[in-house]
């Protein structure tokens, strides 16, 4: 057994030299804290959070390069909506024709005429016009309005973007006013009726649609408009036999006129 001799030890720290620093000796942060020491930090860390975040090159790449996809896909978003919308405005003109359909049926094969006046008296305030003629078989005022267009106040304040075809103003088929239809007649009196336009898209609800060479003035009961072209260059039309399709402006004029009812 060793005593320890007057002063020995004394002075001198235990132990004697420390070979660990007091972050290595005491690691754990509960015990830190408990021991009134800031918790470890961890040096990979630290290194870092000494840059201060992104730089403002970083930042602007990457701003640039958010720019860049929004301006890739924004058109690609905007041809997606107006798919959707040519889509509904096709749908429309699918339930406008099948109404067409039915009143020929309920009217003795007589197709919707463009409008009705007392006594068949053009100069006389129409009594109704063909998307009130139909509306009882379609039970719905917003099929007539085209989503691409919201639709806009016609004949008789209705609200829509469609319009009956022109009937022309020439018994001549070689004049470009001339369309071939009687204002009231059947289906019968329709050389072919699925190659024969009954409905086009126009900037209001009313009569008269019309192909771009008619050269005739404004009639007198319904204005006289040309064809809007509002689905990717094209437009949706119904025929005479009740069917709708969209076609691009070429398509109504080749390989056949579709604006003249020719055999
Ligand atoms: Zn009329
Ligand atoms: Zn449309
Ligand atoms: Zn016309």
């Amino acid at each position: 057994m060793t005593t320890l001799k007057n002063g020995e030890g004394v002075g001198t720290p235990w132990p004697a030299a420390d070979p660990f620093s007091t972050e290595q000796r005491n690691p754990c942060a509960v015990t830190r804290s408990l021991a009134g020491l800031p918790p470890p930090v961890n040096p990979l860390l630290k290194k870092r959070a000494a840059r201060q975040g992104f730089t403002l090159i970083e930042l602007l790449v990457v701003i640039a390069i958010i720019a860049i996809l929004v301006a890739i896909l924004m058109p690609v978003f905007a041809q997606a909506r107006e798919r959707a919308r040519a889509a509904s405005c096709f749908s429309n003109m699918r339930q406008l024709g099948m109404a067409a359909v039915m009143y020929a049926q309920d009217y003795d094969d007589h197709y919707v005429p463009p409008c009705l006046h007392p006594n068949m008296d053009a100069s006389r305030p129409a009594l109704a016009l063909w998307f009130q003629l139909i509306q009882p078989y379609v039970k719905n005022w917003d099929t007539i309005k085209c989503p691409s267009h919201g639709g806009a106040q016609g004949a008789h304040g209705v609200v829509g973007s469609y319009g009956y075809i022109c009937l022309g103003t020439s018994d001549d088929p070689n004049d470009p006013n001339f369309v071939g239809l009687p204002w009231i007649g059947t289906l019968g009196s329709i050389h072919r009726a699925a190659e024969m336009i009954m409905i086009g898209e126009i900037p209001v609800a009313g009569c008269r649609v019309c192909p771009f060479y008619h050269t005739h003035a404004p009639m007198l009961h319904g204005w006289a408009r040309p064809v809007q072209l509002r689905h990717f260059k094209g437009a949706n039309f119904v025929f005479y036999d009740g069917h709708s399709k969209w076609m691009n402006y070429d398509q109504t004029l080749q390989p056949r006129n579709m604006w003249k009812n020719l055999p």
